[in-house]
């Protein structure tokens, strides 16, 4: 059967920056594009040439992609040629295979953003579209509020749309720029406009404000639309925009449109996606979000004790797709909870065969109930589960040990007059009968104790040399004076894995240092270090 061709376009670097908190350097950009190129995606949106000097620079240069690199910018002025406009003028400059534009498309905005007439925002796109043209450009055109504007004048948003159509542009993209239009009236506003211009001229660019940025696409897919316009892990402003990181693997994976629609990205580049995912969160230096569909840590997790033994036997009884195609895993979550089943798949996922009656899965049991009665969390340090398991085994070496350590804040004024806050770690680790001593400063004790644990540990020090803290995070139990603080670490290494590890204490730093500890320990086992 013939499948119809849909495109993905990519906005991460452009609607993407508009983020609250992000702020993309342009080897930043430069990284992003080889990702988003690798996945497959059609279209690689850069930036806005002429706006800032980093995009600027990033369309200075022809930028070797396989995907059409697009540059984005609005359309002529209104009262200018298109030929005495700098704004086009840079635009049409620009090192790029597709300019997309943006113009208004509500005659609201046409009168009191643009205070302009509604025949001079029809004529300026019109000319935009053809200089661009001209400059042998593909071109594309945002209609922006276009769902807004349909809602309050139907004839003039697609008067916008079809004098960009008409005018030669590939696509003409249906905005819903302030996010808040919903999946049918989406699916009503595309298939109308459908009448008039080709859907496989049609695009939809969704917002996330009702948390409905990916049913939006997909509804104007529906309707007829050909290119779906969104970002990696839907960063973007406000909400955020349709998050392509869900909608690519939907379109692979999903009947609907797996039978019907074929798309640049391959199987093969689908089982990277999780990992595409995670390299941006990395790049933008902040935690992943776990519940993420598809790519989160806990999207293929169970809990339930019940469910775990049927996924054991028949993984499709409790999994909408299989965790490998997205490049996830299937994890069974360890908790008070669980059952035998859970504690028994776990252990056979890490490699230990057990017998179901082997008493020591009871020992196993309540050392866990025990433990996560204190306060430790299991579920959510999976490597600290493999440790605590591999202990009452009996199959971790004892590596080093940490005699002593002490840590130290100290708060003065610096030269500068500025009051600042400095920590100094100094441990002494005992390494075989080599005894070494280590002292690191840091932005604070953990950060301090950190840097002082992994700076010498001897003749294991090759092993952890690619190991890295990627999330920390803290959580008082209880409350009140008896309060009890649980640390979690998460840590990555050179391989790209990447596990969690927990420690419970009422002082934060030996909550801290339990997690360290075995987040090394951790790494230690999985490079197979001698004991
Ligand atoms: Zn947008």
């Amino acid at each position: 059967m013939q499948r119809e061709r849909l495109y993905l376009f990519d906005t991460t670097l452009r609607d993407g920056a508009q983020t609250n908190g992000v702020d993309f350097t342009l080897a930043d950009k430069l990284a992003i594009a080889r990702m988003l190129d690798e996945l497959g995606v059609d279209y690689v949106e850069a930036g806005y040439p002429g706006a800032n000097p980093i995009d600027t620079a990033f369309f200075a240069e022809r930028r070797p992609l396989k995907g059409k690199i697009t540059a984005f910018g609005m359309t002529r002025r209104p009262g200018r040629s298109a030929s005495n406009d700098p704004g086009l003028a840079a635009l049409l400059a620009a090192e790029a295979d597709a300019i997309c534009f943006v113009a208004k498309s509500w005659d609201y905005h046409v009168r009191v953003a643009l205070e302009t007439s509604e025949e001079e925002n029809l004529a300026s796109i019109r000319d935009s579209v053809a200089a661009a043209k001209a400059k042998g450009r593909e071109v594309l055109l945002d209609c922006e509020h276009f769902f807004d504007g349909y809602k309050a004048n139907p004839d003039y948003a697609l008067a916008c749309a079809e004098a960009a159509y008409d005018a030669g542009a590939r696509w003409v993209v249906l905005c819903d720029t302030n996010g808040g239009t919903l999946p049918h009236e989406v699916e009503t506003i595309v298939g109308e406009v459908c009448r008039h211009i080709p859907g496989d001229h049609t695009g939809i660019h969704a917002h996330n404000d009702t948390e409905q940025a990916v049913a939006n696409s997909f509804a104007a897919v529906r309707a007829g639309a050909r290119q779906i316009q969104g970002t990696l892990n839907g960063l973007g402003e406000r909400c955020g925009n349709a998050n392509l990181i869900s909608i690519i693997p939907t379109l692979k994976l999903k009947r609907e449109y797996a039978e019907r629609f074929e798309i640049g990205v391959s199987d093969a580049a689908l089982g990277h996606i999780a990992r595409v995912s995670r390299a941006l969160d990395d790049l933008l230096n902040r935690a992943a979000d776990r519940h993420a569909p598809y790519v989160g840590e806990s999207a293929f997790a169970t809990k339930a004790g019940i469910h775990a033994s049927a996924i054991m036997k028949e993984p499709a009884t409790y999994e909408h797709v299989a965790p490998e195609r997205v490049g996830n895993k299937r994890k069974l979550l360890v908790s008070d909870q669980s059952g035998r089943s859970n504690l028994l798949a776990e252990l056979e996922r890490i490699g230990f065969a057990i017998d179901k009656d082997d008493p020591r899965l009871s020992r196993l049991l309540d050392a866990v109930k025990e433990r996560e009665a204190q306060g430790y969390a299991y579920e959510s340090a999976d490597a600290s589960f493999e440790l605590l398991a591999r202990r009452l085994l009996g199959k971790v070496p004892c590596y080093f040990e940490v005699e002593k350590f002490d840590v130290n804040v100290e708060q003065r004024i610096n030269a500068k007059g500025e009051r600042v806050s400095v920590s100094l770690a100094v441990v002494k680790v005992k390494v075989g009968d080599d005894a070494l001593i280590s002292a690191a400063e840091g932005n604070g004790p953990v950060n301090a104790l950190d840097l002082a644990l992994r700076k010498d540990l001897g003749k294991y020090q090759s092993y952890i040399a690619g190991l890295e803290l990627t999330d920390y995070r803290v959580r008082i139990l209880n409350g009140g004076t008896q309060a009890v603080t649980r640390v979690l670490i998460e840590s990555a290494d050179e391989e790209g894995d990447r596990w969690t590890t927990v420690g419970v204490s009422a002082n934060i730093i030996d909550a801290s240092f339990q997690a360290l500890m075995d987040s090394i320990v951790y790494k230690l086992v999985k490079a197979g270090a001698p004991a």
